[in-house]
């Protein structure tokens, strides 16, 4: 670097508002702070998306322990230049509208945010080599629920394999889904994409960097453009990126290490306030009913007696209360 002045420190010269502004006691209330959108993490850097411009930024010490975390918008302050070596601060975190979390597994309650304000879960699966493993399906539903996030199924490699098998388990829950097979038309998948911020999940195989650089073409380029500002080598494969798609039509996230979702932090009620409509059939139900298969007196079992619920949708949303704690294979 040279040592002449950017724009950006002739600007903050000539800029008298930082010194004669009353100073408070309190905590200092950042009225020159810039919002930013957090793209990636990696070994306590935070690489922020700040007007367009890439910037390198690290929690500010009254944030404490707060956890920033991919999709977070946040609140900037010091250089955010951008250039080489520069180092900004995350100063504010602002209201999450959505969570994803996991637990490291399910007999650790300690919950863990993945990533926040994505509104779609996108769980990308093979519908042959590999099979698809519906019961990681079932746990990636649970997951988009409980984060009230829209699911969408991903269903790849539809040249090899009928959809129609896998699509019977779901269509009673009503998750919406698109199906990509190899070389083919990604217009589908791009309508479902547009306008959100989508988190891609997926198990090695089921063709999900193959999607991510056929929606993000200069995919390898920006997350070598992240590397050359952390500084910091390869992109660690743990953690989220936020990636956005061309022309405006949203973001995705791609998560290279999420393998899957522990659910224990997972409750019943959280679970059927997605269904609506069977939600409304458990207000009878006796205190503490989990609405699973074996509770005797769930208003689930007397709604489809009564012929007011369609027993398949019961029996899946059943399956996905047990999916919080069946083992994930
Ligand atoms: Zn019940």
């Amino acid at each position: 670097m040279t040592g002449r002045y950017t724009e950006h420190d002739h600007e903050h010269y000539e800029r008298p508002r930082r010194h004669t502004r009353p100073r408070t006691k309190e905590r200092p209330t950042y009225d020159d702070a810039r919002d930013g959108t957090v793209m990636t993490v990696d070994r306590g850097r935070f690489t922020l998306l700040v007007d367009g411009v890439t910037v390198t930024a690290m929690k500010a010490r009254p944030l404490g322990r707060k956890g920033v975390v991919v999709g977070d918008r946040v609140r900037v302050v010091g250089d955010v230049s951008g250039t080489e070596g520069s180092l900004a601060r995350i100063v504010e975190v602002s209201e999450r509208t959505t969570v994803l979390r996991r637990t490291a597994d399910d007999d650790d309650p300690v919950e863990r945010v993945v990533v926040a304000n994505a509104d779609q879960l996108v769980v990308v699966t093979a519908l042959a080599d590999p099979e698809p493993r519906p019961r990681l399906i079932d746990r990636a539903l649970v997951a988009a629920y409980d984060a009230k996030m829209r699911p969408l199924l991903c269903l790849t490699k539809s040249d090899l394999a009928d959809p129609e098998t896998l699509l019977s388990t779901y269509r009673s829950l009503g998750v919406p889904w698109v199906v990509t097979r190899k070389g083919g038309d990604l217009a589908e998948l791009q309508g479902a994409l547009q306008g959100r911020t989508s988190v891609l999940v997926g198990h090695s195989g089921v063709g999900k960097s193959t999607l991510v650089n056929a929606l993000v073409p200069h995919a390898h380029r920006e997350i070598g453009h992240v590397n050359a500002v952390t500084g910091r080598g390869r992109h660690t494969s743990t953690s989220a990126l936020m990636l956005a798609l061309p022309d405006g039509a949203g973001w995705i996230i791609d998560t290279p290490g999420i393998r899957s979702f522990g659910l224990a932090h997972v409750q019943p009620e959280d679970l059927i306030e997605a269904f609506p409509d069977l939600d409304e059939m458990t207000e009878d139900c006796p205190r503490g009913c989990t609405h699973g298969a074996d509770e005797p007196e769930c208003g689930l079992d007397e709604a489809v007696l009564r012929g007011e619920a369609d027993p398949v949708r019961v029996e899946s949303f059943r399956r996905l209360l047990a999916a919080r704690s069946a083992p994930e294979y």
